[in-house]
């Protein structure tokens, strides 16, 4: 199985669909350690996200013919929404993400190393743009052994390497609870951030189980 525009698409509105029925438990967790805003940033952006699809999809035939529609092009918009309409500090760093996946993929259908190697360039970009290692209590913490367990499985295929990943994003989320927040506005708390679950790590859980959705043997 490879990942095709189809799937991507699927990708993209599993997560959209994922984190508007979770907006309130993500706003919840940033209300415990942030500003409470986790939630409803990502239910705009992703919806704007899915607006773009629709867009594209209700392009004309002629229209259509110049839209690239490759698996990269498609996560390479999703991101430049996600930095265009989130304000705050998850938008700029999701959408690098996405952007960074997207460009690093090349043509119409992508296998599961290359997605393997998209997803380090997209790690890559959320550390370049915050600045955060595993254990400051991060989406890191979560996209680190997400990526890490999709590299090691991509010879199983797909559908296997995407489950792995949204497991180990699950694990790598559930492991921030203990941890002391040294990035981001938990930060400002120190230590009271402990014993709370960072929202970007659950939300990264969230993106990485839509992957898996999409990537399901039939
Ligand atoms: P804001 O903190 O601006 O209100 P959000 O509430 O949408 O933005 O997102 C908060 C999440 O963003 C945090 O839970 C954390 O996972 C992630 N985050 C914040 N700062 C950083 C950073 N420097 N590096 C990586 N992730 C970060
Ligand atoms: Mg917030």
């Amino acid at each position: 199985m490879e990942l095709d525009s189809a799937r991507t698409e699927a990708w993209l509105r599993a997560a959209a669909a994922a984190v508007t029925a979770q907006e309130a438990e993500l706003t919840a967790l940033d209300t415990a350690i942030g500003d409470g805003d986790h939630g409803s940033n990502l239910r705009r952006g992703f919806t704007a996200v899915l607006a773009g699809l629709d867009a594209r999809g209700a392009e004309s035939a002629e229209e259509a013919e110049g839209t690239d529609r490759s698996p990269g092009a498609l996560l390479a918009a999703a991101g430049r929404t996600l930095i265009s309409t989130v304000g705050g500090a998850s938008g700029p760093l999701y959408g690098s993400a996405l952007r960074a996946a997207g460009r690093a993929l090349p043509g119409a259908t992508v296998g599961p190393g290359e997605l393997a190697a998209a997803l380090a360039e997209a790690l890559g970009a959320v550390q370049a743009l915050g600045g955060a290692r595993p254990g400051d209590k991060t989406m890191v913490d979560a996209w680190a052994p997400a990526a890490a367990a999709f590299a090691e499985t991509a010879g199983q295929g797909l559908a296997a390497a995407s489950g792995a990943a949204a497991a180990a994003a699950e694990q790598g989320a559930r492991a921030t609870v203990p941890l002391v927040a040294r990035k981001g506005r938990a930060s400002y708390l120190g230590p009271r951030s402990a014993g709370h679950l960072d929202p970007g790590a659950a939300s990264t859980a969230l993106l990485f189980t839509a992957l898996a959705e999409a990537c399901r043997e039939p």
